[in-house]
């Protein structure tokens, strides 16, 4: 971006005056547009932007829309609604998640309690999985598959006497040596140059049957599908969708796992910062893992816009469905 904008700026030095006053004529135009929408937010029933101003509720500006007729305020629908937060605060909150700040950094830098943090949290990860949902990742090209292990976890759980094993200190190790019961499977997709899919269906290795129904609908025709030669991946030539080749251990070669080895390694990174994730939320963590791997600062700034902005996506989640929507239950 940066790149493009000092271009941009050489490119205005050899201009005469004339041409120059012409530009900042339409850079205000763009400004004086953009304030009449940032001061009118669309409307999140039908998207029209024929909007009137209508009268307050509880302190905060009401609108009413032409088209359907219905009013709603800034936050209707947001990632916010419902939120005593200002979008400042979000926006800090978010940047501070997906660098991997634990909850009791943020209550602390924040000022909330360590539920409200998590609530907050909880409510972004549900939203990133429906933006998912709306953007879906397809790999293509070259597309790197692995599975990484990360140990069970009954984080904010109460330990009863039938529970089935006895709490875990953190930093501790499995019972057992190898892949246990203990052990969560990610599943992840990578194109080399492109996006990534993270999930979890099971414990153990996964299936055929858990794979295909991870990656089927995601991969694009033509696709070269690079594995450590874990057989359940054959599925995917056997459906037809791509072509299958086990890695070599060399990591300089073509065939490398390079690529999903690095994102295994991020997602322990963060694993770390976070002090561990309760099994049960695995998958909205993975939502994340998957948007955010390789991705830049600007990324923060565009799921912020698009999570709190006004549009007809619900991206509003209540403390309920923090509780009991998308638990990953294995
Ligand atoms: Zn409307």
């Amino acid at each position: 971006m940066d790149n493009k904008i000092n271009k941009l700026l050489s490119f205005i030095k050899g201009l005469s005056n004339a041409d120059i006053d012409r530009i900042l004529e339409y850079v205000i135009e763009i400004l004086k547009v953009n304030n009449q929408q940032a001061d009118r937010p669309g409307c999140p029933h039908c998207g029209s932007t024929h909007i009137i101003k209508n009268g307050h509720k509880d302190g905060k500006q009401r609108f009413l829309c032409h088209d359907c007729g219905q009013s709603y305020m800034r936050t209707t629908n947001t990632l916010m609604d419902q939120s005593h937060y200002t979008p400042s605060v979000w926006s800090e909150f978010i940047k501070d998640t997906l660098r991997g700040a634990s909850l009791d950094y943020c209550s602390e830098k924040f000022g909330f309690s360590h539920q409200t943090a998590f609530n907050m949290r909880h409510k972004f990860l549900l939203a990133l999985q429906d933006f998912l949902k709306q953007n879906p990742v397809t790999l293509s090209g070259v597309s790197e598959f692995d599975e990484t292990f990360v140990l069970e976890s009954n984080k904010g759980t109460k330990f009863t006497a039938d529970s089935t094993r006895k709490p875990r200190r953190h930093g501790a190790r499995a019972a057992s040596r190898g892949i246990s019961s203990e052990w969560i499977a990610i599943c992840t997709g990578i194109q080399r140059d492109g996006g990534a899919i993270a999930c979890t269906v099971n414990r153990a290795k996964p299936s055929k049957e858990e794979l295909a129904a991870i990656f089927a609908g995601s991969i694009q025709p033509g696709t070269l599908a690079l594995t450590d030669g874990l057989r359940s991946y054959n599925v995917l030539k056997e459906l037809g969708i791509c072509t299958v080749v086990e890695a070599s251990k060399e990591e300089d070669g073509f065939y490398n796992l390079n690529t999903v080895n690095s994102m295994h390694s991020y997602i322990k990174d963060i694993y770390d910062h976070y002090r561990g994730v309760a099994t049960k939320y695995i998958n909205r963590y993975n939502a994340m893992f998957s948007l955010v791997f390789r991705s830049t600062q600007e990324l923060s700034m565009n799921l912020f816009s698009t999570l709190c902005n006004t549009s007809p996506c619900r991206y509003w989640y209540s403390v309920d469905d923090v509780k009991q929507l998308n638990l990953t239950l294995i």
